[in-house]
């Protein structure tokens, strides 16, 4: 019985802290919420992460391509350009000898063919190895110069060919210069020097056929624009940012330029020249079919997040409640057998007693019949009056004690109800007459508040008169001197009566008003037994009705009954 007893013990202390933290179940509903919108949530976002990824590379990959091959055709077309015309000159400078070209009027007659052959040439002149300017043919009076001091005389002398970076000539128009050294078996050698115009360079560069936002442009090793940009500068500026890694293949790459935008840039080196060509296309304008790709993307993503995270919230909530609640019923019925427990235990305890005591009484109370017997048989009895007094007075305390004894039976249950149909209202009178004298005594005012048409009910008198007396004993030992207790009988409904006991006393710590229908628990030290409201809790469960408590610490007690208005003895 003990261990079984404290076993519950331990349970109930467990579900007690259990159910008095509700953080604990909100700690719980997070833990499960978060876990499973996790698992849920997590596979969604690595799988749009990865989409994303995909897409953003295929998309790049889309653009690049078709860049690489625009960049690819133009260089290419760059190179035949210049090549021809390199090759126009070296074919000149081999096909005629030192002294046909020394002649002006000869170089000017090819250099009318030439330019009725090729476009783009301006002028054209040959130099001999001192870098002495021989002949020449063009717009410029040039005739006579000496070369030996620049740079372009050095390189051809060493190269054989050579094509100049971008200059503004005295036209104030852009302008290359191609130089080719020719030499002959004999090993006398000579230069002859023309100079184009970059219109066809523009030109090649329209044909690529920009989209509106792009740009293309040729650029030195030093990073000076050989053509105009739309965006970066004006011929011979200086490109505001630095070329990346560039070779004869052409190649994309996605950078910020200075400007801070993102853009992919495409460039290759021009053969025989110093020269690459770059072209860019803006990353926004290249993704904005992404852009809204990813718009309903995200609408569907962020939508099915929040079905899911509701879903899940709502699930968990249910589960928690169940949970909670069931948790909550547990608690009631361990709190409840426990008691239960107890209180038979103690009615086990009180029929033993009571058991113990009707023997002995009984024999009194023969003994005492015997005596008043002899004494009858007896006429010259001495003092006959004042033992038969005496003898009655045994007697009657005899048939209190026995009364005691059948009471403390029916608290456990053993004795045997005695139903009457009673009316409320007048067993509490009754019971009040007990104590009357004592609130008159310390000055207690008794407030009735009694419905007059109390409907009548089926009960044991003895028991209920037990229930009042008790209830009616606590609250005078609360009250002050002075003190108010109200009596209030009420018709609850069609199937119970109610009757409620208030008294203005001390009232009760939620501690003691949890612990008052304990067997034993009291507050009152010598005074109390802590048996009252145990027995009264025990005795109006029996009769069917319910018993509650409400007090406030200082303020006073409420102590409501109430009892069924149909017998449930029977189920009971
Ligand atoms: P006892 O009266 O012998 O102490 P009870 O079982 O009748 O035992 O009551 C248990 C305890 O409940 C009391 O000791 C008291 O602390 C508290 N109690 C009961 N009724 C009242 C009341 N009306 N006002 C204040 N405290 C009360
Ligand atoms: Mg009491």
């Amino acid at each position: 019985m003990k261990s079984v007893l404290s076993g519950t013990m331990d349970l109930k202390t467990d579900l007690a802290t259990e159910i008095n933290s509700p953080r604990r179940y909100q700690l719980l509903r997070r833990k499960i919420v978060s876990l499973m919108a996790l698992v849920t949530i997590l596979p969604l976002l690595s799988l749009a992460g990865i989409n994303y990824y995909e897409h953003q590379n295929t998309m790049a990959s889309e653009i690049q391509a078709p860049l690489r091959a625009l960049v690819g055709k133009a260089k290419h077309s760059f190179e035949l350009f210049l090549a021809e015309r390199t090759s126009a000159v070296s074919f000149i400078a081999s096909a005629y000898t030192f002294d046909e070209l020394s002649s002006d009027t000869n170089l000017q007659r090819i250099f009318q063919v030439m330019r009725r052959e090729f476009t783009g040439f301006v002028d054209l002149g040959l130099i001999d190895t001192a870098g002495n300017q021989i002949s020449y043919a063009g717009p410029y009076d040039l005739k006579d110069r000496n070369y030996t001091s620049q740079d372009w005389f050095h390189q051809v002398q060493f190269k054989g060919t050579y094509v100049s970076d971008v200059f503004l000539g005295f036209r104030k128009f852009p302008h290359v210069v191609i130089a080719v050294r020719h030499t002959t078996e004999s090993g006398q050698s000579w230069i002859l020097r023309a100079t184009l115009d970059t219109m066809h360079f523009d030109r090649i560069i329209a044909a690529m056929g920009l989209e509106p936002g792009s740009d293309a442009f040729l650029l030195n090793r030093g990073g000076i624009l050989q053509t105009e940009s739309r965006r970066y500068g004006k011929v011979l500026g200086m490109l505001p940012f630095a070329l990346p890694p560039t070779n004869f293949e052409s190649n994309v790459q996605a950078l910020r330029d200075d400007q801070n935008r993102e853009i992919f840039l495409a460039s290759a080196f021009i053969a025989n020249t110093d020269f690459a060509l770059a072209a860019i296309k803006p990353r926004p304008t290249v993704f904005s079919t992404w852009y809204t790709v990813r718009a309903d993307l995200l609408f569907i993503f962020v939508s099915g997040v929040i079905v899911i995270f509701l879903a899940v919230y709502r699930l968990t909530s249910a589960l928690i409640n169940r949970l909670q609640h069931s948790d909550e019923q547990r608690m009631g019925a361990i709190h409840q057998m426990e008691h239960s427990q107890k209180l038979s235990s103690i009615g086990r305890l009180a029929a033993g007693v009571a058991h113990e005591i009707n023997n002995p009484l009984a024999i009194i109370n023969e003994k005492a019949g015997l005596m008043r017997d002899i004494m009858d048989l007896r006429p010259e009895f001495p003092d006959k009056d004042k033992f038969s007094r005496q003898i009655d007075s045994i007697l009657r305390s005899v048939d209190r004690c026995r009364g005691i004894t059948h009471r403390m039976l029916g608290f456990a249950k053993r004795m045997d109800v005695k139903i009457e149909t009673l009316d409320l209202n007048s067993v509490l009178e009754e019971t009040l007459g007990f104590l009357e004298r004592e609130a008159q005594y310390r000055n207690v005012e008794i407030r009735r508040n009694l419905v007059p048409d109390m409907p009548s009910i089926p009960t044991d008198h003895g028991q209920i008169q037990q229930v009042f007396l008790n209830i009616l004993n606590n609250a005078l030992a609360a009250v002050p001197d002075g003190g108010r207790i109200t009596l209030t009988t009420w018709d609850v409904d069609e199937n119970f009566v109610g009757v409620s006991i208030e008294d203005n006393g001390c009232g009760m710590s939620e501690e003691t008003a949890k612990n008052m229908f304990e067997p034993f628990f009291t507050t009152k030290k010598e005074k109390g037994t802590g048996l009252g409201m145990s027995i009264t809790y025990g005795i109006v469960k029996r009769l069917g009705g319910e018993l509650k408590v409400q007090s406030k610490l200082n303020e006073g007690t409420t102590m409501t009954i109430l009892l069924p208005k149909k017998s449930t003895e029977g189920q009971a």
